[in-house]
């Protein structure tokens, strides 16, 4: 992809968490940061089994309805005891429409009795950028975050499953974290620093 392409794209999602998360962490690459709400992106089906398709179809959705490049990121947390459950479903663990109180409420259920040393969880993420929607190679970048899952939920701290997430090396969750914290090691961050690298963005290092 042409590093000087991009001056401005939108992103390709309705999660405020994730909005806010990438925002900050494209701030300093110049790029001008658009929300698909401006442009009255209807919701699509996340219908893949991979984090991945899921990116690829939310980014050429978002890129046909505003006529931008679009960024998507797909993103969910695999737990070890779960076989990777909830992964791509993640945002609705708990059925369609769940908030992330009761998706966290049935991963403590499903994880009732597993000791520590048995919680291990990484989040994943998946960003792919389409320059237009029928782009044919989509640049795509991922970044994963290792942890534990927690006894109970503590922080108020990010969204999702934040304050049941111990990353490795922490004693606090994700939702204890100071912002710059989270946006210096998440599997976001990690995904986007690959992005802006390989957009020979400033502020892009891996
Ligand atoms: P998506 O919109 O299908 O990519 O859903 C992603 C879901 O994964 C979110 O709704 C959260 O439940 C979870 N998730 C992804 N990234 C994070 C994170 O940084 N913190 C906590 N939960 C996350």
């Amino acid at each position: 992809m042409p590093t000087d392409a991009i001056r401005e794209l939108v992103i390709a999602t309705g999660n405020a968490g994730k909005l806010a998360e990438l925002r900050a962490l494209l701030a300093p690459a110049g790029i001008r940061v658009r929300a698909q709400a401006e442009f009255a992106v209807p919701a699509i089906e996340e219908t893949a089994a991979s984090f991945v398709e899921n990116a690829i179809l939310k980014a050429r959705h978002a890129s046909a309805c505003s006529g931008l490049p679009a960024l998507a990121d797909d993103s969910g947390l695999a737990v070890d005891a779960l076989h990777g459950a909830p992964g791509v479903r993640s945002a609705r663990y708990a059925g369609e429409g769940a908030g992330d109180e009761a998706n966290n409420r049935k991963l403590l259920a499903a994880l009732a009795g597993v000791p520590m040393d048995g919680r291990g969880a990484r989040f994943h993420c998946v960003l792919a950028l389409l320059r237009y929607p029928a782009d044919p190679v989509p640049l795509i970048c991922s970044g994963s975050w290792e942890g534990r899952i927690a006894p109970s939920a503590t922080g108020q701290g990010g969204f999702g499953y934040d304050p049941l997430f111990i990353p490795l090396g922490e004693t606090r969750t994700a939702a204890e974290l100071p912002r710059e914290a989270k946006n210096r090691l998440s599997h976001r961050a990690q995904a986007l620093a690959a992005l802006l690298e390989a957009l020979g963005a400033p502020g892009g290092e891996c």
